[in-house]
C-alpha cells in the first residue's frame, strides 16, 4: 500500500526534487532530501535497536525544529504512532495525553525537560528520549541516529494504509481533549486536499508559523510541500515576531504562509512592512475563526496578487474541511466557504436530515480523510462517526451554497423551546465599547428549561451594570434571544493554549442574578 513514508520515497527519486534538493530550512540551517531520508531510517533503525515495536506510540514534546520531522518520518518507516503533545500544556495536561494515548516512548526536547521533570516520576515503564544538549532525564536522540552501517541492514517493517499513524488530540474547549485517531491514509487524503484544492506547486516555498504540535502545524501544508518536491522553512516555534518574518519572506521567497487572524493583523500592522520585499508570496492561508474584513482590506492594498485563503477544520479532519478564496470572501463576507474536494458536506437536524436554506444544523461530513474514531472512547466514537458521517458539532447554515458558522452545537441553548446561538449574542456584546470579551452559556431553568447567563468581561474603567447590558443588548437582539443572567467581571475567561473560551470552566451564576 502507498503510506507516508512513500511520500518521502517519491520526493527523493522524483526527478522534480531529487535527494540533493533542499526539503527544509530552519535557523539558518538546510536539511536536503536526501538527507531527511537518511537520517529518518537511521532514526528509525536505532529506534527500532533500542526496543521500539510496531504500533508503539511516541508522545512527541518539542517545539519546532528539524528533528521533528526527522522523528515523523521515522514513525512513518516503523509503523509507529505519532502523538504530538502541545508544549503550552501544564505538566499535568501533558501527563493526561501521554497516560491517554499509552505511550511507551516520550520524546522530549532539552528546552522542555524542566516541564516533563514534574511528571517523570509517574511516567514509569516509558522511555524518555532527549533532543538537544543532554539533561539526563532519558536517552540522548543522537545516540538512536544509528551508524549509517546499522541503517542499511535495518528491514522496514510491513506497513500499511489503513494503519494508525496519529493521534492528534483535540483542544479541550469542550472537555478533556481527545485523541483522533489517523492513518497512513487520512494524513494522506489531508495533505492531498491542499495539494489539489490550494493549488500546491513544486516550486513552492511554504512557511510553517504554527507550531508543529498542532492540527495546523506539520501534517497539512507543510507535508503537502514536501510531497510536491518543494521546500518548507519552520519557524521558531517562541515569540512570533512580524518584523522576522517578514524579512524571511524576503530572504527565501516563501510564496505560502499560514497566518491565523490575530496574527495576520500583527503582520499587516507592521510598520517596517514596506522594508521587505514580499512579493514572491502568492497565498496566505487563515482560520480558526472569521478573518476581520479590515485585514483582507489590508492585505489586498498591501500585496495585490497575493490570494487570501480562509479555512475551517479540526483535529478530526485536520485542517482543511472548508475553504473560501479571497474572492469567494469579498462576495460573500461572513461566510467559511465550501467543502474540499474529497468531502461532502451536509447541515442537518438532530435526526441527520438536511435542513431547508438559511436554517442552522449541525455540519456533518463524508470523507476518506476524516478520522477513523476516538481512541479508547467508543461511546464518543459511535456519536461522532455515526452512519460514515463525521458529526463536526459545529452549527452553521448554508446560504447559496455556502456555509456560515453559528457557534458550537453544545452551547446552543433551547430556552422557553426557542433556539439560542450564543456566538450571535457574543458578537454583540463584543461589538460593545466598554466590554472586553464576552461568553454566553446556558444554565437550567425550571420555567424556560434553560436560560441564557452571560459572563462579560469589561474594561477596568467600564461604568456598566446586568441592567445596562441587558438594555444595550435589547437594542439588537430578539427578546428571547437576550440572556436572562449576567455575571460583570474584570477577569479574563478561561481559554485553552490555543486562545478559545473554554465554557465548560465558567462559574454557575445560578437564578438570583
Ligand atoms: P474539543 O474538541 O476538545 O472541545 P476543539 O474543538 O476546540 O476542542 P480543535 O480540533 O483544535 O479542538 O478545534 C476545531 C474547532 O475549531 C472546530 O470544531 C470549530 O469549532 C473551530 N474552528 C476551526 N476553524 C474555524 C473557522 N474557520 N471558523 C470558525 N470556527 C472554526
Ligand atoms: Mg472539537
Amino acid at each position: 500500500a502507498y503510506t507516508l513514508r512513500d511520500l518521502l520515497t517519491k520526493a527523493v527519486t522524483d526527478a522534480g526534487a531529487g535527494p540533493g534538493t533542499t526539503a527544509l530550512t530552519f535557523d539558518g540551517r538546510d536539511m536536503t532530501y536526501g538527507e531527511l531520508d537518511a537520517r529518518s531510517t537511521a532514526l528509525a533503525a536505532g529506534l527500532a535497536a533500542a526496543g521500539f515495536r510496531k504500533g508503539d506510540r511516541v508522545s512527541v514534546i518539542m517545539y519546532n525544529r528539524l528533528e521533528w520531522v526527522e522523528l515523523f518520518f521515522a514513525l512513518a518507516k516503523l509503523g509507529g504512532v505519532l502523538v504530538p503533545v502541545n508544549y503550552l500544556l501544564a505538566p499535568s495536561e501533558m501527563q493526561y495525553i501521554v497516560e491517554d494515548s499509552d505511550s511507551r516512548w516520550i520524546v522530549v526536547e532539552d528546552a522542555l525537560a524542566p516541564a516533563v521533570a514534574p511528571i517523570a516520576d509517574q511516567l514509569t515503564g516509558r522511555t524518555i528520549v532527549e533532543v538537544g544538549a543532554p539533561t539526563g532525564i532519558g536517552t540522548a536522540y543522537e545516540d538512536l541516529v544509528a551508524e549509517p552501517g546499522t541503517a542499511a541492514a535495518f528491514a522496514l517493517p510491513d506497513v500499511r494504509a489503513d494503519d494508525l499513524f496519529l493521534l492528534q488530540y483535540t483542544s479541550g474547549t469542550t472537555g478533556f481533549p481527545k485523541g483522533a485517531m489517523h492513518t497512513h491514509s487520512t494524513v494522506l487524503w489531508n495533505s492531498y486536499h491542499q495539494i489539489v484544492d490550494f493549488d500546491l506547486r513544486t516550486d513552492d516555498v511554504y512557511y510553517v508559523v504554527p507550531a508543529l504540535c498542532w492540527a495546523a502545524g506539520f501534517h497539512d501544508c507543510a507535508l503537502a510541500t514536501l510531497w510536491r518536491g518543494g521546500r518548507v522553512v519552520l519557524g521558531r516555534s517562541t515569540g512570533f515576531d512580524a518584523g522576522a518574518f517578514l524579512e524571511q519572506v524576503e530572504r527565501h521567497g516563501v510564496t505560502k504562509v499560514l497566518l491565523v487572524p490575530t496574527v495576520l493583523k500583527r503582520v499587516l500592522d507592521h510598520p517596517g512592512f514596506d522594508r521587505y520585499d514580499t512579493s514572491s508570496l502568492r497565498m496566505v492561508l487563515s482560520g480558526g475563526e472569521p478573518v476581520p474584513p479590515s485585514s483582507l482590506e489590508g492585505l489586498k492594498a498591501k500585496l495585490p496578487a497575493c490570494d487570501v485563503l480562509q479555512v475551517y477544520g479540526m483535529s478530526e479532519f485536520p485542517t482543511l474541511m472548508l475553504l473560501m478564496s479571497g474572492k469567494d470572501a469579498a462576495a460573500r463576507p461572513g461566510s467559511t466557504g465550501r467543502a474540499c474536494s474529497a468531502a461532502v458536506v451536509r447541515i442537518v437536524d438532530e435526526n441527520d436530515v438536511d435542513v431547508p436554506p438559511n436554517t442552522v444544523g449541525q455540519i456533518i461530513c463524508r470523507s476518506p480523510a476524516s478520522m477513523i474514531g476516538y481512541h479508547d472512547k467508543p461511546e464518543a466514537t459511535a456519536e461522532t462517526l455515526a452512519d460514515g458521517w463525521l458529526h463536526t458539532g459545529d452549527l452553521a447554515r448554508y446560504d447559496d451554497g455556502f456555509v456560515h458558522m453559528a457557534g458550537r452545537a453544545k452551547d446552543m441553548i433551547i430556552t422557553g423551546g426557542l433556539n439560542v446561538y450564543p456566538a450571535e449574542i457574543e458578537r454583540v456584546l463584543a461589538a460593545h465599547p466598554d466590554v472586553v470579551e464576552a461568553a454566553v452559556v446556558g444554565e437550567p431553568d425550571e420555567k424556560w428549561g434553560e436560560v441564557g447567563v452571560a459572563h462579560v468581561v469589561l474594561r477596568a474603567d467600564a461604568h456598566l451594570d446586568s441592567e445596562s447590558v441587558r438594555e444595550y443588548l435589547r437594542g439588537t437582539l430578539a427578546g428571547f434571544k437576550v440572556p436572562r443572567r449576567y455575571r460583570l467581571t474584570t477577569q479574563p475567561l478561561p481559554r485553552t493554549t490555543s486562545g478559545k473560551v473554554q465554557k465548560h470552566r465558567l462559574e454557575k451564576v445560578g437564578p438570583t442574578a
